[in-house]
């Protein structure tokens, strides 16, 4: 039975991506030798690197624009600390809008003063906070532009003079975006562009040496800008598929068609999840996200039925983060139309029959 992946994160990845990086971990290229058994330094793996950054900056319309790409380690999570590390001096603003940018907080206090210039907390971040007014005197404003437990999503980037910073990490690749409006972005690969092992991150060259504070090598942006992502040893399986998925992306028609296939799915399951009378959305309407949509049973003694419909028809990772309760579908790019009306099918036979 063909299984609907609707998992979170890790998450769907296009099949075409997967069958090509698993042929390469048996063989690269008919080299005679596997992706992860050849030397990171040389050139089939240089071309790889090269190939995965010059991507990542073409998606993104950000080539010549004075950006790098590089690939890290240690998560999102990492990003939370060397975003202040590298950039925080004095003070730096972050908007709360949930769990992710909570992290983000905690971490950036380890650096220096952090003005929480707003926070949808008092409603279970079930929105996107608007409105608030911007210092001028912040080293950077710290924005998520998803958010991947309350299903909201930044609709509009504030406008403002001082840096932009942003997790992308669950809807990177995911609409047509002006990227430029960011001095650094970071995501973790394992929501929509590989698996779980590498971080891209993309930050504005005049960002480096930003602080007076010393900065390890291994924690500083510059050193792995001008080592090519090859410091030390790059994840190179995460690196490769992640090339993989972009050259995906790009075959697709890129980030225009794609948002369009995305908003697509969102409008197909959002309209279910108001017109049927068993559910009822998480999130604020405006603010709903189009890559991860929360939402509940109106009468919980229904879920034993919805989670058999749902089972059997092949519908796996639907279960809501435990800070919401209910249902979260998860709708990355991989995810195909077909999947969302198998869901939206089950929910209609949940509501005729029970
Ligand atoms: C998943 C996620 C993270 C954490 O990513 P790790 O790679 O596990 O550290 C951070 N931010 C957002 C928005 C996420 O969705």
């Amino acid at each position: 039975m063909k299984v609907h992946n609707f998992s979170a994160g890790p998450s769907i990845l296009p099949t075409q991506v997967m069958q090509q990086a698993a042929a390469a971990v048996k063989e690269l290229d008919g080299s005679g030798l596997s992706l992860i058994e050849i030397s990171h330094r040389s050139q089939a793996f240089i071309d790889i690197m090269e190939e995965a950054c010059a991507l990542a900056l073409e998606l993104t319309g950000l080539e010549n624009k004075g950006y790098k790409a590089i690939f890290l380690q240690g998560g999102a999570s990492q990003q939370f600390l060397m975003v202040a590390y590298n950039l925080l001096e004095k003070k730096a603003g972050y908007v709360n809008t949930g769990t992710w940018s909570n992290k983000a907080i905690k971490e950036a206090k380890l650096f220096g003063e952090v003005s929480e210039l707003a926070s949808s907390k008092e409603a279970n971040f079930n929105y996107i906070p608007k409105g608030y007014s911007i210092p001028e005197d912040i080293n950077y404003l710290h924005l998520t532009t998803n958010n991947t437990i309350f299903g909201t999503q930044l609709k509009e980037i504030p406008s403002t003079s001082v840096p932009l910073v942003a997790d992308m990490s669950s809807d990177i690749f995911s609409r047509e975006f002006d990227y430029s409006k960011f001095d650094l972005f970071y995501a973790g690969a394992q929501k929509n562009m590989g698996p779980a092992g590498t971080t891209l991150v993309i930050i504005k060259e005049d960002l480096f040496g930003k602080v007076s504070r010393a900065i390890p090598s291994m924690l500083n942006y510059q050193t792995h800008a001008d080592a090519g992502s090859m410091f030390n040893t790059p994840p190179v399986f995460a690196v490769y598929t992640s090339m993989l998925t972009m050259r995906w992306v790009k075959a697709q028609g890129g980030l225009e068609s794609l948002g369009e296939k995305n908003m697509l799915k969102a409008t197909l399951l959002y309209g279910e999840i108001d017109r049927n009378s068993k559910f009822k959305g998480f999130a604020a309407t405006e603010d709903r996200s189009e890559m991860n949509a929360t939402f509940n049973l109106v009468d919980p003694a229904d879920g034993e039925a919805f989670d058999g419909l749902c089972k059997a028809a092949g519908i796996s990772g639907l279960k809501g983060h435990r800070s919401v309760g209910g249902y979260r579908a998860s709708m990355y790019n991989a995810l195909s139309i077909e999947s969302v009306e198998i869901l939206v099918d089950c929910m209609q036979t949940l509501e005729k029959k029970y």
